[in-house]
């Protein structure tokens, strides 16, 4: 007894709770008015009041089928609300094992990847405040700068992708020829040798609205790699740049015919800190940060790549008002 009656009273407390509330209160008023009829009616048939034991049965009766039906519909409502709220709760707890193992992931990367190139600058300085030659100086030197452009870029990625889930997207019209080679004249001393073929197939008037900011991220790091990963050996490294509007779709294409990459390793590229060789002198969090990008714009990305003789990506991103 006392059991039904706690279960009864938090299962009110619920429904009281919840946004039907105020429903729920006339849903008892009602109950205790259908109850208060049943009695009067019991009272009326000991007392063999028939006349009026018609009409009151009559009106207890509409008033309970009445009562059943809100019941239902206010009670479907409800199970929908809570429905929902699982849902969404089950959609942040997924979320939250994401986040999670990203933070393990990157716990462990900061420790590695932050303090090996501090380490080895503090090494590099101790050896520069030794008597050295102006040679062995200026070989450190060059050693502590390639050191802290590495950290530079490491901060830069991990900034990258805190404000892409910390930050609103941010609307405005782009001409993606202009950003496309404000781009590769940033990454131009990528290419020491001069040799590489740029191509750029973009119509000059081509605009879309879209996250600039988030937008520059995708084109720099797909472009820094088509260069990072260009293939010595081969006679002409050309990287092809195009894009186009198909269907209320944005699409771009990055292609190259650098080193490619190997099939075992299409599928983890992707993922975070993921390096797929020991050309990577990078963090392994550009194309994550890519694709994190993308899927925030609800575009996708693509790979199509064969080994050592290049590779192709595409991004396609559903044109935003
Ligand atoms: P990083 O360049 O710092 O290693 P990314 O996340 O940008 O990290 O790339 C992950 C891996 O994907 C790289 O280590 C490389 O193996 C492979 N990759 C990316 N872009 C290309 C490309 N254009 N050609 C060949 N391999 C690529």
């Amino acid at each position: 007894m006392f059991f039904a009656v706690s279960k009864t009273a938090k299962l009110r407390d619920l429904l009281l709770a919840g946004p039907n509330a105020q429903k729920w209160k006339w849903l008892i008023y009602m109950m205790v008015f259908f109850l208060l009829g049943y009695g009067v009616s019991i009272a009326l048939v000991i007392a063999e009041q028939v006349d009026i034991l018609l009409v009151i049965t009559g009106i207890v009766f509409f008033v309970g089928a009445l009562f059943v039906f809100l019941v239902v519909i206010t009670a479907k409502s409800d199970i929908e609300r809570i429905k929902d709220t699982s849902a969404s709760l089950e959609l942040n707890n997924k979320e939250l094992e994401k986040i999670n193992k990203e933070l393990d992931l990157f716990a462990y990367r900061v420790s590695h990847d932050l303090r090996g190139p501090i380490a080895s600058i503090r090494g590099l300085i101790e050896i520069v405040k030794s008597d050295r030659t102006k040679e062995e100086s200026d070989f450190c030197l060059e050693k502590i700068s390639a050191s802290t452009i590495k950290l530079d870029g490491f901060i830069q990625d991990i900034l990258d992708l805190s404000r892409n889930s910390r930050t609103e997207i941010v609307n405005e019209l782009v001409n993606v020829r202009s950003m496309i080679l404000e781009v590769t004249e940033s990454l131009k001393y990528m290419d020491q040798d001069q040799r590489i073929e740029f191509n750029l197939n973009c119509p000059e008037s081509l605009t879309i609205t879209t996250d600039p900011l988030r937008f520059k991220i995708i084109l720099t790091n797909l472009i820094a790699n088509a260069y990072k990963y260009q293939d010595a050996r081969k006679d002409k490294p050309v990287i092809d740049v195009s894009c186009t509007i198909e269907n209320k779709m944005f699409s771009l294409q990055i292609k190259d015919n650098g080193i490619g990459i190997r099939p075992e390793h299409k599928d983890k590229i992707f993922e975070m800190f993921f390096r797929g060789t020991d050309k990577s002198v990078g963090t392994g969090l550009g194309l994550y940060v890519v694709k994190e990008i993308v899927e925030k714009l609800e575009g996708t990305i693509q790979v199509s790549a064969e080994y050592e003789k290049g590779a192709l990506f595409s991004v396609n991103l559903p044109l935003r008002q």
